[in-house]
């Protein structure tokens, strides 16, 4: 084992989590920190931790523990909550993979949210379930505040494969950018993809965002500012088509 597996390596206790939004769901986090670097990610004012990116190695057993245990019994398995499944590490470590497998023994309800086409490598599990959705994070044509995530055109493709594989999708429109992702040609290219559903949800600017937040527009904004700009983005989903969703099914990863 080199120096560099060790500071990427980490074990955890327990896999599941419940989620703060409903008692009726849950949140798997495979990896802890995320290597999308996506600026307005507030994972680590929510977190406290650091958001370098590490692979919980040992998850997929602790999973098997929790699944048999009941622990999921009835509940909805979100992956993820304050990670990317599909970040770059899962190249590697497949830890998403192996416990889509324990979830699918258990014959789980389970949620993916991603912004990588990778999910797209899993296609032969995630075909099994009897009970499983697939969603993009889209947030404007050209995120240049997403620096390591698939472009938007990818996402846009891969939900369209996903589409033709019959699996359920829906894109998860936010944190709405204020200008960028207000844009009619986005919310265009995201009915071709036909998703089941879209969500829409603001910008939430956490205690110590400001200046990452700055760095992009050069100004604050005001909580009512941001709710304007969210209800811009449901106007144009209702406009474009799209089947709006007013609360998630659950709660998206950040
Ligand atoms: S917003 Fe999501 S994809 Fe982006 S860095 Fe945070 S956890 Fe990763």
């Amino acid at each position: 084992m080199s120096l560099s597996d060790i500071n990427r390596e980490i074990t955890c206790r327990s896999a599941l989590s419940s989620s703060s939004l409903s008692d009726t769901e849950l949140s798997l986090n495979p990896y802890a920190g995320c290597g999308h670097g996506c600026y307005y990610c507030y994972a680590p004012y929510v977190t406290h931790r650091s958001m370098n990116p590490r692979a919980k190695v040992n998850i997929a057993d602790v999973l098997r523990r929790e699944l048999k245990s009941g622990k999921a019994y009835h509940k909805t398995v979100a992956l993820s909550t304050v990670t990317d499944p599909y970040q770059p590490l899962e190249r590697e470590y497949k830890l998403t993979r192996r416990c889509l497998i324990e979830l699918l023994n258990y014959n789980a309800y389970v949620s993916v949210q991603t912004k990588s086409s990778l999910v797209l490598r899993d296609v032969d599990i995630i075909k099994r379930f009897e009970r499983m959705e697939v969603g993009f994070t889209i947030t404007s044509l050209e995120p240049f505040y997403e620096p390591h995530a698939d472009p938007t055109e990818k996402r846009i493709e891969t939900l369209k494969e996903l589409k033709k594989e019959g699996i359920r999708t829906f894109v998860f429109i936010g944190p709405v950018m204020p200008e960028f992702t207000l844009q009619d040609e986005l919310f265009e290219r995201i009915r071709e993809a036909e998703p089941d559903y879209v969500v829409v949800d603001r910008l939430r600017i956490k205690k110590g965002m400001e200046e990452k937040i700055k760095e992009i527009y050069g100004k604050d904004f005001s909580a009512s500012e941001l709710e304007a700009a969210a209800e811009r983005a449901r106007d144009l989903c209702a406009a474009h088509g799209l089947n709006l969703v007013r609360q998630p099914l659950w709660k998206p990863h950040l």
